[in-house]
């Protein structure tokens, strides 16, 4: 089975996605609820015990509200950093079990091995992820005020990159919000801008990389279409026409191949 995610929610509504790889399933963040979770895992054809564990990226209710509920009721195991377990208050609820990855490490679950990053944002210990799975290598960071060296660095060899694309600037600054969420959202603890995001397609992305999906979009200060212009004339800035994009709405993705184009790409190069 190669390695594949699915997004199932994306944004402030409930953020979750879905990887799967040598017969091992698990969920990176789990902010819905553990109903509609379990709804949309079914809708993805995967039933919910069946998963290996749930990962979670930091403690902010949009990534961790149904983690607890979501491992009693389907007896999956928690996984990440020490900082999420307590600022969670993992340690209030019987959970099946929290297995804690520290920043900059890896952990193996099941045939997949996960190893975390730690990024700049206003949480206890909020980590990006890279999932790894027979050579083949996806990377999942949302919720960052600015794009770490350390993860530009573990993105480097990925097959498939997910990443946040939060806000654009002019939208968040005539926007709604009280100027105190604004400073928050702005700041290098907040979140990432469609800019940075096109900074880091244009000058650091990964030769390996052949799909980027952008995620966490604000529903007040962006627009899809704006997030994918940005996007894509960054990627053509750098004669990255081999690089695939995709936006995720609030309901999440269908099924992404990880490293499958490469290695047709490698085939393609034999002949
Ligand atoms: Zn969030
Ligand atoms: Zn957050």
């Amino acid at each position: 089975m190669p390695l594949r995610f699915r997004v199932l929610g994306s944004g402030s509504s409930g953020n979750a996605t879905l990887v799967e790889g040598g017969g091992t399933r698990l969920l990176i963040d789990a902010g819905l609820g553990p109903r509609a979770l379990a709804d949309r895992l079914k809708s993805a054809g995967v039933e919910p015990e069946s998963l290996e564990a749930v990962v979670v990226s930091h403690e902010h209710a949009d990534h961790a509200s149904g983690a607890a509920a979501f491992s009693l009721k389907w007896g999956v195991r928690l996984c990440g950093s020490r900082g999420t377990y307590a600022a969670a208050g993992f340690g209030a609820t019987s959970i099946e079990g929290y297995d804690v990855v520290a920043p900059g490490g890896s952990r193996d679950v099941g045939a997949l091995t996960v190893t975390a990053v730690p990024v700049p944002h206003d949480a206890a210990g909020p980590l990006a992820f890279v999932v790894s799975c027979a050579g083949s290598s996806m990377g999942h960071a949302t919720d960052l005020g600015h794009l770490p060296r350390a993860v530009v660095e573990a993105f480097a060899g990925c097959d498939a990159v997910l990443v946040e694309s939060n806000y654009d600037p002019a939208m968040l600054r005539d926007g709604p919000y009280p100027w105190s969420l604004k400073e928050r959202i702005l700041s290098p603890l907040g979140h990432l801008s469609n800019g940075d995001v096109a900074r880091y397609l244009r000058a650091s992305l990964g030769s390996r990389c052949r799909t980027v999906v952008l995620a966490h979009l604000s529903e007040k200060n962006n627009h899809p279409e704006l997030v994918r212009m940005t996007a894509e004339t960054a990627l053509d800035e750098a004669g990255r026409g081999d690089v695939r994009v995709e936006i995720t709405s609030r309901e999440g993705t269908g099924w992404i191949a990880v490293g499958r184009r490469s290695s047709a790409d490698a085939q393609m190069r034999l002949f």
